[in-house]
């Protein structure tokens, strides 16, 4: 059944509010239809508004509803339409003599839609009850109905375009997820979507126990000031729209060596204490091993000076003194597998926002401009070191990229973004290309950090 017929609002009579003089006089009635066009077979409430002088609403006035056109469009003394064949159908309300009227288009059966796939989510919320609805064009929403597995399918015959999957729940754990297709562009395939949680509490480190607004739509505008960088533009959550790609966090701790023969200057012992010491600290606040010391000569570092399954960091030349910048590969899965750190100095390896904030790039995990953190920069609000939500981020993306590798459920971020600004924020959808509306795997690939 159509949402529209939950939508007719009835106004119950308010007796004793006549004046002494009589009951003010109904002036017009206004008809309201909550969708313009229906599909045959489709039954929509409309709603009739008395109106008296100045256009004040009058209650309690008797209605009388007649269709013009019934062969079209049939309508219930209550206001009830069936939509009958295709055409035009004009229904009027009558009230004390006046008149109201609304005309409706009734169209054919489209060629149907068909969409089916399955919901993934953080493995530790429970599921529960899902809602999903499914709109095309400015049709009425049906309600597909979801399995306890997370399995959907979905046929409509309405018209119109776009199409839109629109699910949310349970009990708002789940940021509401959007996909929005042109009408011809609906996968044949499976739809494989991971849902993102609203809320994420922190398992371990020192932010242990504390719980984090997950609000992907922040990181949509992002007060940088220099869009069109690509260390604006690169942003996460952001950056998770086309797969989150960290390091598998069955290969962490990764190993981590000090590159001595191609760095510009030496690194001495107690540079390597002061790096290590910082990265102690990481590991203290995420509450995860991230990184093990390796010597280089236990690696095998190709000709461009990469060493792949490691981390090299190196000291270079033509970065200024008290800089670093970090690049990291990944492979098709979104599997990141190794990275070379760089940085101006000896005196840079102990500086802690620097090392903290490229071992995160050499992680995966690209700047934020959504909240205070080690990743900022570039006009937004920067940290010393990682802050709560710099920690709540980074398991999240752990979590969501362990389950989008098991289920290539590579739908996430995007959708999230999409939904909480329709459904939770009331703004407008933002275009997509079909190739990011697929968000199938990618080409492997390179990331690449700023100088800092
Ligand atoms: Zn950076």
């Amino acid at each position: 059944m159509p949402l529209a017929v939950l939508s007719g609002l009835w106004l119950g009579a308010c007796g004793g509010s006549d004046s002494p003089s009589g009951p003010v006089p109904v002036v017009s009635v206004q008809v309201t239809s909550p969708y313009p066009a229906l599909l045959v077979g489709d039954n929509v409430q409309l709603t009739a508004t008395t109106l008296g002088a100045r256009g004040a609403v009058l209650t309690g006035r008797a209605i009388a509803w007649t269709s013009r056109d019934p062969a079209v469009a049939t309508v219930s003394t209550s206001g009830f339409v069936t939509a009958v064949s295709p055409g035009m159908a004009t229904v009027e309300a009558t009230s004390e003599g006046k008149r109201g009227e609304r005309m409706l288009t009734i169209v054919a059966p489209a060629s149907p839609v068909s969409a089916a796939g399955q919901l993934f989510m953080i493995d530790a919320l429970q599921p529960g009850p899902l809602t999903a609805a499914f709109r095309i064009g400015d049709s009425p929403p049906k309600s597909v109905s979801v399995g306890t597995d997370g399995r959907f399918s979905l046929t409509s015959v309405a018209p119109g375009d776009p199409v839109d999957l629109l699910i949310d729940g349970p009990a708002g754990a789940y940021l509401p997820s959007l996909l929005r297709f042109p009408r011809a562009a609906v996968p044949a395939t499976a739809l494989r979507i991971l849902l993102a949680p609203r809320r994420w509490t922190i398992a371990t480190g020192t932010y242990a126990s504390s719980t984090i607004d997950i609000s992907p739509n922040q990181a949509f505008t992002p007060p940088c000031t220099t869009t069109g960088d690509t260390n604006c533009d690169g942003y996460y959550p952001k950056a998770w729209v086309s797969g989150i790609k960290v390091w598998d966090d069955a290969t962490l701790p990764a190993p981590l060596a000090f590159d001595h023969a191609r760095s510009a200057a030496p690194i001495s012992a107690s540079d390597s204490a002061a790096f290590w010491a910082i990265v102690d600290r990481m590991e203290a606040d995420i509450g995860h091993e991230l990184f093990r010391p390796v010597t280089a000569s236990d690696l095998v570092i190709d000709a461009d000076g990469w060493s792949a399954g490691a981390v090299l960091v190196r000291l270079d030349a033509s970065l200024a003194a008290g800089r670093g910048f970090t690049n990291w590969r990944w492979d098709g899965r979104g599997v990141v597998h190794s990275a070379v750190m760089r940085a101006g100095s000896a005196a840079a390896l102990g500086g802690s926002s620097l090392v903290t904030h490229e071992l995160l790039h050499a992680i995966g995990l690209k700047h934020s401009c959504a909240w205070p953190t080690v990743m900022g920069g570039y006009g937004c609000p920067s940290a010393a070191g990682l802050t709560r939500q710099d920690v709540g981020y980074a398991h999240l993306a752990i979590h969501l990229a362990r389950i989008q590798r098991t289920t290539n459920a590579y739908r996430n971020l995007y959708e999230a973004m999409q939904g909480e600004r329709v459904a939770l924020l009331g703004l407008g959808p933002v275009s997509l290309t079909l190739a990011e509306a697929l968000g199938l795997p990618r080409e492997s690939g390179r990331g690449q950090d700023g100088a800092h």
